[in-house]
């Protein structure tokens, strides 16, 4: 972060602002609006400038700078001449005076910079790209006003105005928040957005009539399945569960770039598995979903791909029923969905395969024991998940049950990332290619004349260079 963002109360605040012209105006605006009091020095100044001075009742000193007029009163002063000499000369003299400067668009010499503004009555957003692309934040600006539609600021509105209320009658600081939450997750949102205001003040203060402290701290435990690694493949439901929550467990298979999604000042506890190497093992999950639940916490349990396809989300709820506590489960595209999608190798298709099997390839006790003839069906894909280690035997065993040698097969590692790689072979060379090319996991293995697809549809490259 190469500038801190805050916001500053600037009614009582002195402000001196340099120079007279059309860029001065655009600051001077601004100020006014957060009613500031700004001084203004310039031996010329705008019509316009001069209007608003008047109104506000602004000092106008009709000179040229010198840096006797940099009084340490002022909170920070602008230098928006057009004079970049001059401009550079005020920068230094408040650097010695330790009064925090800005100069238009010279970023370098600046202590501190204006972001891009949106405003929705009292809610304000601001975007910076760090002085790189001013317009860049503009645009940014756009996308977010398209967002946030203008009754928000009504809601903030109607928020500070039951804000006290609302306090006085909860014990704790926690219940607080966790009720405005329910409030902006309720029928009260919906209501102000479609301009029905009347409607949502009755919703609003029958909620606080009935508010419930013990039942507004009951935590919850979302389970969350993250998808396949690319951040754009999270759900909407699974992206406001993110930011909502207090707690997150997450494992080894969540991304980095999805971690930087969950809210920031949630407590992340990493309860990774490799495999062999639980760091946390199983139970002890299931335990602290639990203990952070019974806590009054909104517990966001974040797993890679789908909870519930190898995810061993069925265990993780199962514990949450036994001790009464309340959970959503929201799906997420399973590994062998988006991998799929990413290596151009549809699971299914008419000229190839009608049905498609996913089967784990985890080994208990160095064994692997599956129902082999049953995943040999004509026109059938097989997906392994966790396939990795087993490679060798499932190669053997396939064959050995009547599975053509030459059948076509997929590994897929880090699919939907930028670092997938997609390599292709079939059943008979595919353990000479894994110990050869050494891929990592997670990786998926697909089987099946559907691999064949890939060379006419792949369209996804990552940014790694392809080995097949
Ligand atoms: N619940 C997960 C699967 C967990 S089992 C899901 O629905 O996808 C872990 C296995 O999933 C890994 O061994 C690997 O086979 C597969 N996997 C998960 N993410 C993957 C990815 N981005 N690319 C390839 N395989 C992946």
């Amino acid at each position: 972060m190469k500038y801190f963002p805050f916001y500053i109360d600037l009614k009582k605040k002195s402000v001196l602002l340099i120079g007279g012209g059309e860029v001065a105006e655009r600051k001077l605006d601004l100020l006014i609006k957060a009613k500031a009091n700004v001084t203004i020095i310039s031996p010329k100044t705008t019509p316009y400038i001069l209007d608003i001075a008047e109104k506000n009742n602004l000092k106008i000193i009709n000179e040229e700078y010198s840096s006797q007029y940099l009084d340490k009163k002022y909170s920070f002063v602008i230098a928006a001449t057009n004079n970049e000499k001059l401009n550079k000369s005020i920068a230094l003299d408040a650097n010695k005076n330790n009064i925090l400067v800005n100069v238009v668009d010279r970023p370098e010499i600046c202590d501190f910079i204006f972001p891009s503004i949106l405003e929705r009555g009292d809610i304000t957003v601001s975007v910076s790209t760090g002085g790189a692309s001013p317009v860049l934040a503009r645009m940014l600006r756009t996308k977010l006003e398209t967002m946030i539609p203008g009754a928000y600021g009504k809601v903030a509105k109607i928020i500070a105005e039951n804000r006290v209320m609302v306090r006085e009658k909860l014990k704790q600081s926690q219940s607080n928040k966790i009720f405005w939450e329910q409030m902006l997750n309720s029928k009260f949102l919906e209501l102000v957005l479609s301009g029905q205001e009347a409607e949502a003040l009755e919703y609003l203060n029958a909620s606080i009539d009935n508010i419930n402290e013990d039942k507004i701290n009951q935590g919850e435990v979302y389970l969350v399945g993250a998808g396949p690694g690319d951040p754009d493949l999270l759900t909407f439901r699974a992206l406001r569960l993110m930011q909502q929550c207090d707690v997150v467990l997450y494992d080894r298979l969540v991304q980095p770039a999805i971690m930087d999604l969950v809210r920031r000042d949630a407590k992340k506890i990493y309860v990774g598995k490799e495999r062999d190497n639980h760091v946390v093992r199983q139970h002890e999950i299931n335990n602290l979903l639990v203990e952070y639940a019974k806590k009054g916490n909104k517990v966001l349990r974040l797993k890679g791909g789908d909870p519930f396809i190898f995810g061993r989300g069925g265990e993780e709820i199962d514990t949450l029923v036994d001790h009464k506590v309340s959970f959503q489960v929201v799906p997420g595209i399973t590994s062998a969905s988006g991998c799929s999608a990413y290596s151009g190798i549809p699971l299914t298709h008419r000229d190839h395969a009608q049905s498609c099997i996913f089967v784990t390839g985890h080994l208990k006790d160095g064994r692997l024991e599956l129902n082999w003839e049953k995943l040999i069906q004509p026109n059938q894909t097989i997906v392994f998940y966790m396939g990795l280690v087993s490679i060798d035997i499932i190669c053997t065993e396939l064959t050995k049950h009547g599975l053509d040698k030459n059948t076509l097969c997929a590994l897929v590692q880090q699919g939907t990332t930028v670092n997938q790689r997609v390599f292709t072979s079939n059943l008979r060379e595919l353990p000479e290619l894994v110990k050869r090319e050494k891929p990592k996991p997670p990786t998926i293995l697909i089987i099946g004349s559907v691999v064949s697809l890939r060379d006419k549809l792949r369209w996804y490259e990552g940014t790694i260079s392809h080995r097949d």
